[in-house]
């Protein structure tokens, strides 16, 4: 790189934990903040034994912004008791995001095997909309994350930015939006359509990126770094963009490959994979 040449923005650059998964959420902020990141996503497990407030207050004592707390969900069941125990663990994700001073919660809505995804998108909806009480008097917001259909049958039955719209707009509540992930939805030949049509709706409210890598070795853990694989980033960024959406870009990696390295090693080149390919 030319040493003369101004450096992109970091600006809008955030890191979820998870990316960094060794490091703990202290370890984490001092990092990012060193390596100037802006904003941090927390995952619930980073927050286990702690004062949540007091993470919140040491997180934006390093001026990071608190973008969103991964993850809550996991509606859909198969018996009532169980549904409860869902919503019970989403009212704990809440009061979680509320403590810590996060304005969101990502949700992966979850599937149960051998139940109908129409059945459980019903399952969906209506535990989101169970949880609007809670969200409105705690200041928080949900972000339904569709997930690639090959997370379907345990993970999610939501699977294209449409089907998440059309639950935004079922649901109908300004507290309710989209976590638009490249990794789940850059095949979709209908994604410039739905990007465009949540920016209508005002509910494009995150956007993660990373990238998929040719072969995929594990279907969970084996996501590439921005530049890695075939996703059109800035294709799809531009799309984003062009809704007026101003948020975060949200680093979302999950990789056995990158957590076995030096992760001082694996952040430098996110900063430098986000800075040449998004
Ligand atoms: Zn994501």
């Amino acid at each position: 790189m030319n040493p003369s040449a101004p450096l992109p923005d970091l600006a809008r650059l955030c890191v979820h934990t998870i990316t960094t998964k060794p490091w703990t959420v202290e370890t984490a902020a001092a990092k990012f903040a060193a390596a100037g990141v802006k904003g941090i996503t927390v995952w619930r497990d980073t927050l286990e034994g702690r004062n949540i407030k007091a993470t919140g207050e040491l997180l934006r004592d390093h001026g990071l912004a608190i973008v969103s707390l991964c993850r809550g969900g996991f509606f859909p069941a198969l018996t009532p008791a169980d549904r409860q125990k869902a919503l019970d663990d989403n009212r704990q994700a809440i009061a979680e995001a509320h403590e810590l001073g996060a304005p969101l919660i990502v949700l992966v809505c979850g599937a149960v095997p051998g139940q109908s995804l129409v059945e459980s998108r019903k399952q969906i909806q209506d535990g989101i909309s169970a949880l609007l009480p809670d969200c409105r008097a705690a200041g928080v917001k949900l972000a339904i994350e569709p997930l690639h259909p090959m997370y379907a049958d345990s993970r999610s039955a939501v699977n294209t930015l449409g089907q998440a719209n059309d639950l935004v707009e079922a649901i109908g509540s300004p507290l309710v939006g989209v976590a638009a992930d490249v990794y789940h939805l850059w095949w979709d030949p209908a994604l410039q359509r739905e990007i465009a049509r949540c920016g209508r709706l005002n509910a494009l409210f995150a956007f993660h990126v990373c990238d998929w890598r040719t072969p995929t070795l594990d279907l969970l853990n084996d996501r590439g770094l921005m530049g890695e694989g075939c996703i059109p980033l800035r294709q799809i960024r531009a799309w984003v963009e062009a809704t007026g959406y101003t948020g975060f870009n949200e680093v979302e990696v999950f990789s056995t490959r990158l957590w076995a390295t030096d992760q001082d090693d694996s952040l430098a080149k996110i900063v430098q994979a986000y800075r040449d390919h998004v």
